[in-house]
């Protein structure tokens, strides 16, 4: 639990020596209870204090690395329940099945397919993260062989998955330095996987289906060394798996039980790809660290890769392009001129309709702070002054010949006012991007 200022003072050496730059211990103390300074900061503190205190201020929830160099990912280390107390920090990783019954040249097929998993997205990389190989076969050779190929081929990270100890000792022995997660540990296998994990510096899955049993291979885990650890709830339906990850997650942040204090891993797999891609966006979204999906049908993998890229987000900063006069196609002095905010979901929204349309634009991305157009313009974060200026500062009077900018048609009001202010002649565009094309197709003519 976090130690109050108070419990924090009583810990400090107590001089108000201000050689931490603060006035007083008591200052100071204050200052780290509410994480505004670090321990650190602090040269006198003791022995005895400083392990107090670091303990105390140890992240409720640890962040956990699976894979090594430009294929690791973290996850975990979050504080927060709700993102709008303060954003999430470490995304939720996708990892895809591969099974090591298949054949090589299946396999290599399959790689492939993992792999092209990557889309863009309001001018955004998303992707998937880790390969995940699972034991299909039953056979410790044939797993490690499967493991060995993965991890030598991909440029993911890879998570191992066996029911086996064997299996797994074999695969780990064979890709030890990708770091792989080895999933995972139960009742009976904890004692030996903690110490494979140690052994190999790799982190450790453990799997139960109440908490109690998870907090209970923690402790096993850790006891025998094994720090790295991502819970697995096994919920016998999928409500019950949200229950879990969220009563978990609630008990390790709120009450600080640290033997649930360890992100989560999520088995989504389904016969039918859309309920998996339904489940992983759910786990998504409540709190799971790896998601396990089965499907490389990129219609079913888009929608969670965007869930998570929503969810892990600063909601106090909307996701933004950068303010400027953008070409879409090959644009001429006659090309239609139009304006929206810089707003990156409205922004890519308005050039996919104008690319429909086929007709070469400019598009000038005002600076809203990333607002949309309704809310900028509500907040006078929009208006006809704000307009010019950026016209202006965009210098369109050297890029076209003609004085005519589109505008949002949920701002037609603001039409007379940028004609005065601007110079230019106002065409009232669309109120929906999408009649964008037709518009540009029947009304514009320089
Ligand atoms: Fe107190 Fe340490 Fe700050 Fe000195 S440096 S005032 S001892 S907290």
């Amino acid at each position: 639990m976090a130690l109050t200022g108070l419990q924090i003072f009583k810990l400090l050496p107590k001089t108000n020596c201000k050689d931490c730059g603060k006035p007083t211990c008591l200052a100071f103390a204050m200052a780290l209870a509410s994480k505004k300074a670090s321990l650190d900061e602090c040269p006198h503190v003791s022995d005895e204090g400083k392990a107090a205190l670091e303990g105390a201020s140890a992240p409720p929830m640890k962040t956990i690395t699976v894979g090594t160099g430009e294929a690791a990912f973290e996850i975990g280390g979050e504080t927060v329940m709700f993102r709008h107390d303060e954003k999430f920090y470490r995304p939720t990783a996708v990892a895809v099945v591969l099974g090591d019954d298949l054949d090589e040249a299946a396999r290599a097929e399959r790689l492939k397919a993992i792999e092209a998993l990557q889309f863009e997205r309001v001018g955004q990389e998303i992707a998937v993260d880790a390969v995940a190989v699972r034991n299909v076969s039953g056979d410790a050779g044939t797993f490690a062989a499967a493991a060995e190929h993965v991890a030598g081929n991909t440029s993911l990270a890879v998570i191992l998955s066996s029911e086996s100890v064997d299996a797994l000792k074999a695969a780990v022995e064979k890709c030890a330095d990708k770091k792989p997660l080895i999933c995972e540990a139960t009742a009976e296998t904890v004692d030996d996987l903690a110490a494979l994990a140690k052994d190999k510096g790799c982190p450790l899955a453990v799997g139960a289906a109440t908490p109690e049993e998870l907090a209970d291979l923690t402790e096993k885990a850790k006891a025998a060394g094994c720090e790295d650890l991502i819970l697995h709830p096994r919920g016998e339906t999928t409500l019950d798996t949200l229950r879990t990850l969220s009563a978990n997650r609630q008990v390790a942040l709120r009450k600080g039980f640290r033997p649930l204090g360890f992100p989560q891993i999520v088995d989504a797999t389904a016969d039918d790809p859309a309920d998996q891609s339904v489940f992983a966006s759910s786990c998504v979204a409540k709190y799971a660290g790896i998601v396990v999906i089965d499907t490389v049908e990129p219609a079913y993998v888009l929608p969670i890769l965007t869930t998570r890229m929503n969810i892990y987000t600063d909601p106090q900063k909307p996701v933004q392009v950068e303010p400027k006069l953008y070409e879409v196609g090959e644009v001429t002095n006659q090309s239609p001129v139009m304006f929206t905010t810089n707003f990156s979901l409205t922004y890519f929204t308005v050039q996919s309709d104008v690319e429909a349309s086929r007709i070469p634009t400019y598009i000038l991305a005002v600076d809203t702070e990333g607002t949309s157009v309704l809310t900028a313009y509500s907040g006078d974060k929009l208006n006809e002054k704000v307009v010019a200026k950026a016209m202006k500062d965009a210098d369109l009077e050297s890029k076209v010949s003609h004085k005519k900018i589109i505008i949002p048609g949920a701002v037609a009001v603001m039409s007379g006012a940028l004609e005065e202010e601007s110079g230019w002649e106002v065409m009232v565009g669309p109120r929906e991007s999408a009649v964008i094309p037709k518009f540009l197709q029947t009304m514009w003519s320089a």
